[in-house]
């Protein structure tokens, strides 16, 4: 009996082997010894009855703690946010749960949690940073291995941004775990092999005791990131040929496999949710679909000189709008900077550089209806930032640059410096309103007319004079 267990086992690894090289970071959790005990008395007593436990929908919020670097950089976006919480509430939608976000965003910026999820460091800031009565959801930038994981002693979840993007079924999953879900495949995790009376049998006669304890999720035993449909050739230890689902969340079959939950699995987190009371009884969000546009944002349309430690954002909310998602992002369509949820309808800038272009945007929405909708985000709006005059008072004479329209129309820039003899070469770049660069030539010592414009269309243009690749001069163009 051992050598045939033996020979079963080692034909099972030799099966991982081959999909191993699907890995893309599973979760390796395991709930808790407390969970699985409570788990199997409720498949004893609710098997057949599994749907009794609550009419109706249980709303429960998500604290979002957002890890960044020591220099708060590298944060998940927000907005993404939005969209994978919007997400979890279709899939959650025939479990009974909607989920909605507290607006109170956590950012923790520490670097060795950051960089590693699941670190002494992580531990130790998640026990400090949870709070009660809400499900307390981490994002970092890695855990090696992982996509995520469900942390039973902290009982919090913790993502890496990559795995949490929409269309990805981490979340979905490690809050299967969160409410007591093991793995189908439980008992396999890290490579192990359950004991004898752990190991489902493909014909379902110990399903009550075995695997995942659910009668509805077939044998698995598939630790490793998998693709549909299963195409080995195991059997179970009575010979039986194998035949795992690859539709379960809480499989380890790739995501685009997944999309659902058992009705054995969805009464279990039922009774599950249940038990946390404080959890589920905090009323109904405000899930108002907001479908209009913020108005009178500033500034806009190239605003310039706009102070550098204290550029100030003002919108108006749509009517129906608790709160407003704010990203900043260098001008051109650059990298986001940064982004703020807020129930203000202003945000205070206090570190932007000097002398730069940004652009930004608004839109609004309530924390009980998140999806993202193309309309709700209002356009870029355009800005720069002036000098810091203390920064650059060794020019002295750079009033001796400047813009203007010839007698035809033609922009133009004249470079004069009086204090130089041994003028240098300036540079100019045009920008158009969408930060394209649409040309780049050297300035020479006088009036320099832009001609290249006149094939562009009309509008307005953004032009930068450099000086030894120093930004000396900005303006705004007019076409
Ligand atoms: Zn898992």
């Amino acid at each position: 009996m051992k050598k045939i267990l033996f020979l079963v086992v080692s034909l099972y690894f030799l099966s991982f082997n081959s999909y191993s090289q699907k890995v893309d970071g599973g979760c390796n959790t395991r709930i808790s010894s407390i969970q699985e005990e409570w788990l199997k008395s409720w498949v004893l007593k609710h098997a057949d009855n599994y749907r009794n436990v609550k009419s109706g929908t249980i709303y429960m919020p998500i604290k979002a703690h957002i890890v960044g670097r020591d220099n708060g950089t590298g944060y998940y976006s927000l907005a993404t946010l939005l969209q994978v919480i919007c997400e979890l509430n279709t899939r959650y939608q025939p479990v009974g749960f909607y989920f909605y976000l507290d607006p109170e965003i956590n950012f923790i910026d520490n670097s060795l949690f950051y960089e590693d999820g699941s670190s002494q460091d992580a531990y130790n800031s998640m026990a400090a940073n949870n709070v009660a009565d809400e499900i307390n959801m981490y994002f970092v930038q890695a855990s090696p291995g992982l996509c995520g994981y469900y942390a039973p002693w902290l009982d919090c979840v913790c993502i890496i941004g990559s795995c949490g993007q929409p269309g990805g079924t981490t979340i979905t999953h490690e809050l299967g775990h969160f409410f007591s879900l093991p793995h189908t495949f439980n008992g396999w995790e890290g490579g192990n092999t359950p004991g004898p009376a752990q190991l489902e049998l493909v014909n379902g006669s110990n399903c009550q005791t075995a695997g995942d304890y659910f009668c509805d999720t077939p044998a698995d035993f598939l630790s490793y990131r998998w693709n549909c449909p299963y195409q080995g050739t195991q059997t179970d230890p009575t010979g039986t040929s194998y035949n795992p689902d690859p539709t379960f969340y809480m499989s380890y079959a790739s995501d685009i496999c997944t999309n659902r939950f058992s009705n054995l699995q969805i009464g279990a987190m039922q009774a599950n949710a249940n038990t946390r009371t404080t959890l589920i009884n905090q009323g109904t969000p405000n899930m108002t679909i907001v479908t209009k546009l913020p108005t009178n944002c500033t500034p806009s349309n190239f605003d310039f000189d706009l102070i550098p430690n204290q550029t100030i954002l003002r919108w108006t909310k749509p009517s129906n709008a608790a709160y407003s998602l704010v990203q900043l992002a260098s001008f051109g369509g650059g990298a986001i900077i940064k982004e703020v949820i807020t129930s203000d309808t202003f945000l205070v800038l206090n570190n932007l550089n000097a002398s730069s272009p940004y652009q930004w945007r608004v839109r609004g929405f309530n924390v009980g209806y998140t999806c993202d909708n193309a309309t709700m985000f209002s356009n870029w709006n355009t800005f720069s930032t002036g000098e810091v005059f203390n920064a650059v008072s060794n020019i002295s004479n750079e009033k001796s640059i400047y813009a203007f329209k010839n007698g035809v129309g033609e922009n133009c820039i004249a470079y004069y410096d009086n204090a130089n003899t041994n003028i240098e070469t300036a540079h100019v770049k045009v920008y158009n309103a969408l930060g394209v660069l649409q040309l780049s030539k050297d300035l020479n010592f006088g009036i320099n007319t832009l001609s290249e414009m006149n094939e562009m269309p009309a509008g307005t243009y953004f032009a930068f004079v450099e000086r030894k690749g120093v930004r000396i001069s900005q303006f705004k163009l007019v076409k």
